[in-house]
């Protein structure tokens, strides 16, 4: 299948962003890649064999893309290096064979959210905080992500369900924090997450506003002045958190948006995952934070996989991890050195790598 975009992407000089620059972000989320194809060849490496020829292999990467459809934005598809199969940015979207292996421990539910949920669309794990799953859609699918088995719960809160949230969120004076989630978050107009903002800004016990999103990551140009102004212009303390995972994530336009929310008195934090053939080597862990700081973001959390299952071939084993982790805290100032954690279901936190 070869989708119209297709001829704006060859001739997309590649690694430039300059085509980018002035483009509004729903124009990116409507030209998005969403075929392997496509995504192939705009990196010119060769498409998958005609529909009768196909190998096993590429029989398992169509039936993996048919489960969990390919979503990738032309700015970030312009920071992959043409002809390099084992891209760090590409593994993270590109469908593989290996998604198809039923592996013994990797499940559909591995983080056990049902137990959290306090009304639809909302979750509390942990004391003190709560988080709304603003919509359930995102800009870019993360192979490694738990949503590929529900990708069909795309759609945004309706208003008795808002209603409902922030009627629960009155009733609970010990909710002093809350974290706009997803999905994505920022797939919502600056008039919706406006008012939102506004709404929780009522409820007097609340104080802090998380925002996170991988959208600004995939599409610097979602940071837009509107929904700066949205952010800053609320009583309650607002922070993004972005999920970057590769230094060569960060380009000139992310490290801009970033600049305008930090200077608009927001600041930038960032979770990572922790990803084999992404980033499981010193060398790219320490170069994604040094370039994160460098841009202004302060290295937050990695967090290890989630056995989610389709996603065992991004597995990283605990003594490798334990030997990164270990070489990161011993080489580089603590603020470089993000918290290394992973999720167990009825914890009171996300739980500490190894301490
Ligand atoms: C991860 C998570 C949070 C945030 O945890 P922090 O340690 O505060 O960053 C909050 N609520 C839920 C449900 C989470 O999964
Ligand atoms: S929730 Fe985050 S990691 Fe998962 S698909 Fe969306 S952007 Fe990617």
């Amino acid at each position: 299948m070869i989708p119209a975009e297709q001829s704006d992407v060859q001739k997309m000089p590649a690694n430039s962003l300059s085509d980018w620059a002035n483009s509004d972000w729903q124009t990116e989320m409507r030209r998005a890649i969403t075929d392997v194809d496509s995504l192939l060849t705009a990196l010119n490496l060769p498409p998958l064999r005609g529909r009768d020829r196909l190998t096993e292999a590429e029989t398992n990467i169509e039936l993996a893309s048919s489960q969990f459809s390919v979503r990738v934005p032309l700015p970030y598809l312009a920071r992959m290096e043409a002809g390099n199969p084992n891209d760090p940015l590409l593994r993270q979207v590109l469908p593989r064979p290996e998604e198809m292996d039923q592996v013994a421990g990797f499940d559909m539910d591995a983080v056990g959210d049902l137990n959290a949920v306090k009304t639809t669309g909302l979750l509390q794990k942990y004391s003190g905080r709560a988080l709304i799953i603003a919509t359930g859609g995102c800009a870019v699918n993360c192979r490694f992500c738990f949503r590929r088995h529900f990708p069909y719960a795309e759609q945004a809160l309706n208003h008795s369900q808002w209603q409902s949230i922030l009627d629960a969120l009155k009733a609970d004076p010990s909710i002093q924090e809350i974290i706009l989630s997803g999905g994505d978050p920022l797939l919502l107009s600056d008039d919706r997450l406006a008012s939102m903002v506004n709404d929780l800004a009522a409820i007097p016990h609340i104080q802090r506003l998380r925002v996170h999103s991988r959208l600004p990551v995939v599409i610097p140009n979602r940071i837009t002045t509107p929904l700066i102004t949205a952010l800053s212009q609320t009583r309650l303390a607002a922070v993004m958190v972005l999920h970057i995972n590769h230094g060569n994530e960060i380009d000139q336009a992310l490290q801009s948006a970033v600049l305008k929310l930090l200077s608009d008195g927001i600041p930038t934090l960032n979770q990572s995952v922790l990803l084999a053939g992404v980033n499981d080597s010193y060398a790219d862990l320490r170069d994604l934070s040094e370039q994160l700081v460098e841009a202004r973001i302060i290295p937050y959390y990695i967090h290890l996989l989630d056995k989610v299952s389709g996603t065992a071939h991004f597995q990283v084993s605990n003594n490798k991890a334990a030997e990164l982790m270990k070489r990161m805290r011993e080489s580089l100032p603590g603020y470089l050195c993000p918290r290394w954690v992973y999720e167990e279901a009825g914890e009171p936190a996300k739980t500490p790598f190894l301490s």
